[in-house]
């Protein structure tokens, strides 16, 4: 039951509206962001009802995919306009289900700028089978994905599980999550979805180079060298 005073600030909160983001016109955001996720049905990364995928307009404000539309033919007016502190500007849409996992990971780590989440069938494999993906047989991968970092599993849209996603995302960009999917970061959408693409062919990879016999691992001088490539310090 709410107490008198939750129930002034209720009460409070729907007398004042919510100021409308800094920038106001995010019509093009909105549209580049339903193309990425029409662009991550179309490559069979994500299903018609799963994933979900945001951006960080500005200090306050991110858009995020809504939930209940068709992801395949996802539109620029079926993109939602939240505050960090979660209050919906697009009453008209429900935002997706996993809405406090992607705020907890922005109000934590102010570098992150997008985030894609979805459930590849590979990646998602070996999450399942608590795996680890091999991001150092193909330079490629390391040099984009680097180490992939783990979250515990809780159950999706819980607070459980947006506490233990925003923890892992401090620990990299790559996040696989026990038995359920996949979730990257960066500094901008096709970064982080340049990420996610990458580590589904990783986790490919990882399974045909097995069948084939174990293949060999890019060793630690060719780690360093493709770090000092990418400008990083060594991933752990
Ligand atoms: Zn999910």
């Amino acid at each position: 039951m709410k107490t008198p005073s939750a129930q002034r600030k209720g009460r409070a909160a729907r007398a004042t509206p919510p100021a409308p983001p800094s920038r106001t016109d995010l019509s093009a955001d909105r549209r580049e962001l339903a193309a990425f996720m029409r662009r991550l049905y179309r490559q069979r990364l994500t299903t018609t009802s799963g994933g979900n995928l945001s951006v960080r307009v500005d200090a306050d404000s991110i858009l995020l995919t809504a939930s209940k539309h068709d992801k395949a033919r996802l539109t620029a007016g079926q993109v939602c306009v939240l505050r960090l502190d979660g209050t919906n500007l697009t009453p008209g849409l429900t935002p997706s289900i996993e809405a406090g996992m992607h705020l907890a990971i922005y109000c934590r780590h102010p570098h992150v700028r997008a985030i894609v989440h979805a459930h590849p069938a590979t990646a998602t494999a070996f999450c399942a089978a608590r795996e680890p993906i091999n991001c150092r047989l193909i330079a490629e991968a390391y040099a984009v994905v680097g180490t992939p970092v783990w979250a515990d599993y809780a159950c999706m849209g819980s607070e459980g599980l947006a506490e233990a996603v925003a923890e892992a995302a401090g620990r990299g960009p790559c996040v696989l999550m026990a038995n359920h999917g996949i979730l990257t970061t960066g500094a901008t959408l096709l970064e982080a979805f340049d990420c996610l693409e990458v580590l589904e062919i990783a986790a490919q990879t990882t399974l045909i180079v097995r069948q084939l016999g174990g293949g060999r691992p890019l060793d630690d001088d060719r780690l360093a060298e493709l770090d000092r490539l990418m400008g990083r310090n060594r991933r752990a």
